[in-house]
């Protein structure tokens, strides 16, 4: 599932091809990923001029001259491309814009999850969807007081887009193994210094897996995320993925809040 990191790689792949180009055309494949009616997509995309990218959590919006900005929401398989020629057209592409010099950049997803929408601003979607400030943007402050005197758990609370928009499941196992926090901590129960270290460990957390522009199997060894098993590991023909990292402990799955949740019973002891 595209998490922060992929749309963050997705956001810079975009700006690279289609900051300051006008959309001559606009193909749709498959009108099931547009939560907007096709007609009023294409009159505010055709003959816009893409004047910035954005994203918050893991959305990505392109700023059009004509005044909305179009959001793309990526669901369970979204991706994108670019083709020039029909036969090179990515398989699955759903909506693809089609550049001046020819250039065509897709919207793909195999699994039609997705959706393509158009909004006033960042702003206003990002109000209408009560979405907190992106994960990278949340400061420690902001942190403090989201988790003060609350009574839930850290780890939904966490994943909980409100709080701050962009972490996902695997990303908030990660960020509290780095910080040592066990994930049923009740929330308001952390000290000044966990929170210091929570916030930490979020901006830890999400810039690797941006400089590793998500590729889980890059990431340092050091990182909780290879005992998910979704990737080979680092070090082939090794089973070292099944123990923590820092202490050779055997890591624990378990559910919390009825999502997968691996961790480290030593490193991130229960209170
Ligand atoms: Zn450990």
């Amino acid at each position: 599932m595209p998490e922060l990191p992929e749309v963050e790689t997705y956001r810079r792949f975009l700006d690279e091809l289609l900051l300051q180009q006008t959309v001559a055309q606009l193909e749709v494949f498959d009108a099931h990923v547009l939560a907007v009616p096709e007609a009023e997509l294409r009159q505010a995309v055709v003959g816009a001029t893409v004047t910035g990218t954005r994203r918050l959590g893991k959305n990505l919006f392109l700023e059009l001259s004509t005044g909305p900005v179009l959001a793309l929401h990526f669901g369970m398989t979204g991706d994108v491309g670019a083709y020039r020629d029909e036969h090179d057209r990515p398989r699955f592409t759903r909506v693809a814009l089609e550049l001046a010099d020819g250039l065509r950049v897709a919207f793909t997803d195999p699994r039609k999850f997705g959706r393509i929408r158009l909004a006033d601003s960042v702003a206003e979607f990002q109000r209408q969807k009560k979405l907190g400030p992106d994960a990278l943007d949340l400061t420690v402050e902001e942190l403090a007081a989201s988790l003060a005197r609350k009574k839930t758990l850290i780890k939904p609370l966490l994943l909980d887009q409100r709080l701050t928009a962009g972490l996902g499941n695997w990303i908030v196992d990660e960020v509290l193994f780095q910080a040592g926090l066990h994930p049923e901590r009740v929330a308001g129960s952390l000290t000044p210094a966990e929170v210091g270290r929570l916030h930490a460990a979020i901006g830890l957390v999400l810039r690797t897996a941006i400089e590793q522009e998500a590729h889980y199997r890059h990431f340092p060894t050091t990182f909780l995320i290879h005992a998910r098993e979704w990737d080979t590991y680092p070090v082939a023909g090794s089973d070292a993925y099944k123990y923590c990292p820092n202490d050779q402990e055997a890591i624990v799955k378990k559910y919390v809040g009825g999502r997968a949740t691996y961790f480290c019973p030593v490193c991130q002891k229960e209170h």
